[in-house]
């Protein structure tokens, strides 16, 4: 079978290598963590996949690199248009496929995928470095593209975060290998449609799916790829920054988390309770959620029974209803690997203030993979809990003093993504934002990203930035031209 039926979506479910689908040998199982059933066989790509869509988009480079930036745009803004034609279908075969909310794929991360198209299409059209002077000669900077781009990506928002680098790689004039994750590869597939009915010449985009040792591994080694995106775990980027040291290809690294939510007591409360509440959000599936609660003294008790009361009010349930607040984890192997990590916390002494098992009831009715929002209090610095990603609906609570116990707690990690302080006065503000390091600090405000914004992780939270011209300054080969003021005919 080359197309499942997946929420009334017809889906391909071979690769899409140099403008035709590929079925390649063998196939893995693709599961619904709404019901734990299967929900389609997609094909297993592995070395012979790898070379043969890098070799398609090699040979698509010359064409596309040199076809006018503003054709290429264009280009990108018909599939853009092609998104937003089939939104409903993308937002239903994402829930279907990862467990995140319908209403969130169709009134957020959806829109977001066409907006990556569109937004870097033009912002590259608007790039420009004013020429210089040098002792008369003229310096004349361009953003010349690299080459194939691998872009290799997580389940949590998958075609969201894919398109995030996928937009910038080709407006920029790049051509591109994708390996979607192997736990939400659907919508990958449903995107190389729409790009084909978009009219993006056969190569430019291509999509080898597969697991990461298999697919992944043989694309981020190849000596023909140029530039290597990744979003992923750490210790999945220190293997893929190995391959790409070998053949010296450039990286972007987008990783894991343990950011910090900063609760200062000239705060207002009720804010502070709706940002806490916020991060159980997509089940905490969410590299950027501010897991460590870190609360001044004077407020605490009085945030914790707040926040325990409206954190006890998520509505768990299927994602496909309106109502429902938070729905399942991607699937087996994460859920086992978050009750792993509530299981050890419990064991190192930290003390259950709210869930700490499965939802037992609800995986018991549908089949899935629901956890309970979980807050864990009595902990510190040296427990797993407060310094590994567990990357589910599982919060810490902890106290300081002063302000510069809370930046120090607060900076007390090996990540730097994100952090989220809330605080009513402006010029405390102004000074912790400055001490905390992390690559976004939100201000009495969670999630707000705008895409001409500079976005990145500080420590092992990830390698570069993209948004805006930084994106441009990584898919690019930046070059300057000197012109000397004599020597024309
Ligand atoms: P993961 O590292 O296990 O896998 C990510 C991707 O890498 C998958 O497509 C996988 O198949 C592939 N992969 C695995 N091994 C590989 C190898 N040896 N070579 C090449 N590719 C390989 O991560 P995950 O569990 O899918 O995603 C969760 C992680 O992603 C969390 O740590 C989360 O914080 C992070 N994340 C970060 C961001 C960000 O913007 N910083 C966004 C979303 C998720």
């Amino acid at each position: 079978m080359t197309t499942v039926n997946v929420a009334g979506v017809e889906v391909d479910t071979r690769h899409w290598i140099g403008g035709r689908r590929v079925a390649g040998s063998g196939t893995f199982e693709d599961v619904s963590p709404l019901d734990g059933q299967v929900i389609a066989q997609v094909s297993r790509g592995g070395p012979a996949e790898v070379d043969a869509a890098v070799a398609a988009a090699k040979a698509a480079f010359p064409a596309w690199a040199g076809m006018p930036a503003a054709e290429r745009a264009a280009v990108l803004h018909r599939v853009a248009d092609g998104v937003e034609a089939r939104l409903e279908d993308l937002a239903q075969v994402e829930t279907r496929d990862n467990g995140s909310l319908l209403r969130s794929h169709r009134r957020g991360v959806m829109p977001r995928v066409a907006m990556n198209l569109r937004f870097f299409a033009d912002h590259l059209l608007a790039l420009e470095h004013p020429d210089f002077e040098t002792r008369g000669h003229r310096n004349h900077v361009t953003w010349d593209p690299a080459g194939v781009t691998a872009i290799v990506t997580p389940w949590n928002a998958p075609l969201m975060l894919a398109t995030w680098r996928i937009g910038p790689a080709l407006a920029a004039g790049n051509t591109v290998v994708a390996k979607p994750p192997e736990w939400a590869p659907l919508t990958a597939s449903l995107f190389a449609d729409i790009t084909h009915e978009a009219g993006l010449p056969p190569g430019v985009f291509n999509v080898v799916q597969g697991l990461g040792t298999e697919a992944g591994a043989p694309l981020v080694a190849h000596r023909d790829v140029r530039r290597i995106c990744f979003t992923g775990s750490v210790p999945t980027s220190v293997r893929i920054g190995e391959a790409a040291a070998r053949n010296v290809t450039p990286v972007s690294f987008e990783l894991g988390g343990k950011s910090p939510l900063l609760v200062f007591e000239d705060a207002d409360l009720d804010l502070a309770v709706d940002l806490a509440v916020e991060q159980f959000d997509n089940s905490g599936q969410v590299c950027l959620a501010a897991v460590r609660m870190l609360v001044q003294d004077s407020i605490y008790d009085e945030f914790r029974a707040r926040f325990l009361d409206r954190a006890a009010q998520v509505r768990q349930g299927d994602s496909r209803e309106e109502s429902t607040d938070i729905g399942p984890l991607v699937g087996r192997a994460h859920f086992e690997r978050v009750d792993g990590f509530v299981k050890r916390a419990i064991a190192e002494g930290a003390r259950v203030i709210l869930g700490g098992e499965p939802n037992h009831d609800l995986n018991t009715a549908t089949g899935g993979f629901y956890y309970r929002p979980t807050v864990f209090e009595g902990v510190d610095h040296t427990m797993e809990i407060t310094c590994q990603e567990v990357f589910g609906p599982v919060l810490t609570l902890q106290r300081f003093g002063t302000e510069a116990e809370g930046v120090a707690m607060a900076n007390d990690t090996d990540y730097g993504l994100a952090a989220t302080i809330v605080t009513g006065d402006r010029e405390r503000a102004e000074r912790v934002s400055s001490q905390v390091r992390a690559g976004t600090v939100w201000v009495n405000c969670f999630f707000v990203r705008d895409l001409s914004a500079p976005f990145g992780g500080s420590g092992r939270s990830g390698i570069g930035r993209e948004g805006g011209t930084w994106s441009f300054d990584f898919y690019c080969d930046v070059k300057n031209s000197v012109f000397a003021p004599k020597g024309w005919n």
